[in-house]
């Protein structure tokens, strides 16, 4: 069966570049480059996360049929919130997504699972697409609670949300993100899964249903034909690679 067909499968792929504090013009350029030399799956949804500064930049370098996203944006609309960017802004600039509670944020930056469903709500009620992270360390892992974790980081979420149409699901195991450590298919596959029966239990069957669970944690060219195969993996958030031309061959993973 073919993945590709709109008819078995209602939810289109979707593909996330992560930059994160990467990137200058010139390196930029060669981005844009290869992204509108493509060719990209018309199958595919694609965006890509871009650092504050350039976010206009590459909005207005990039063909509208790929997305952009803030990899941050805050939970108010303006003020004194010095450094902050508001989803007004990103709206300002055309920029459409945003990328929250990345683990990066939670850890380095001590984001709460509170802060991060408030700042969801928030962009979501300002008209922004939102790609929102999940994910286990390695010791939670170890200690058989990455499902726990999952639920719970998903429920704060929940909690502040009344419409998840415009948000997609990054599940993305801390352990696996920027250290070449992929999980194996049937592990992403078997959080993917319970993760969309948890929300089928208690969030919406329906929500379960179309809801879009990228797998996110060292994909490259090499491994995502295999990841894509699996049938609750929805797409891929994807950082080290987005910034190589090997980046066309994840949005084109699925077969
Ligand atoms: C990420 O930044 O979301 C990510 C998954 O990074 P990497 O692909 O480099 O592991």
């Amino acid at each position: 069966m073919s993945a590709k067909c709109p008819d078995e499968c209602p939810r289109k792929f979707v593909v996330g570049g992560n930059w994160k504090m990467n990137g200058s013009k010139k390196q930029i350029d060669e981005i844009i480059s290869f992204l509108k030399a493509g060719p990209l799956d018309s199958n595919t949804e694609v965006v890509v996360g871009v650092p504050a500064v350039y976010l206009e930049y590459v909005r207005n370098n990039l063909p509208a049929n790929i997305g952009v996203a803030g990899q941050n944006c805050y939970k108010e609309e303006k003020g004194a919130f010095t450094g902050e960017v508001s989803p007004l802004m990103l709206k300002d600039i055309n920029v459409d997504w945003v990328i929250l509670g990345h683990s990066e944020r939670r850890q380095i930056f001590k984001e709460t699972d509170d802060l991060i469903a408030d700042k969801v709500a928030f962009a979501l009620e300002k008209g922004l697409k939102v790609i929102a992270c999940v994910g286990e360390t390695l010791e939670q892992r170890e200690s058989g609670k990455t499902e726990e974790v999952v639920f719970a980081q998903t429920q704060a979420i929940a909690s502040k949300l009344k419409d998840w149409t415009n948000v997609v699901i990054a599940y993305e195991p801390v352990w696996a993100i920027g250290t070449g450590k992929t999980a194996t298919p049937q592990q992403a596959q078997d959080v993917h899964k319970a993760l969309r029966e948890y929300i089928a239990k208690n969030i919406g069957a329906d929500i379960a249903k179309s809801i879009r669970i990228q797998y996110g944690g060292s994909v490259t060219g090499a491994n995502c034909v295999e990841l894509a195969a699996m049938p609750d993996i929805d797409g891929f958030l994807v950082g080290g690679a987005s910034l190589k031309p090997e980046f066309v061959n994840i949005v084109n993973a699925r077969q």
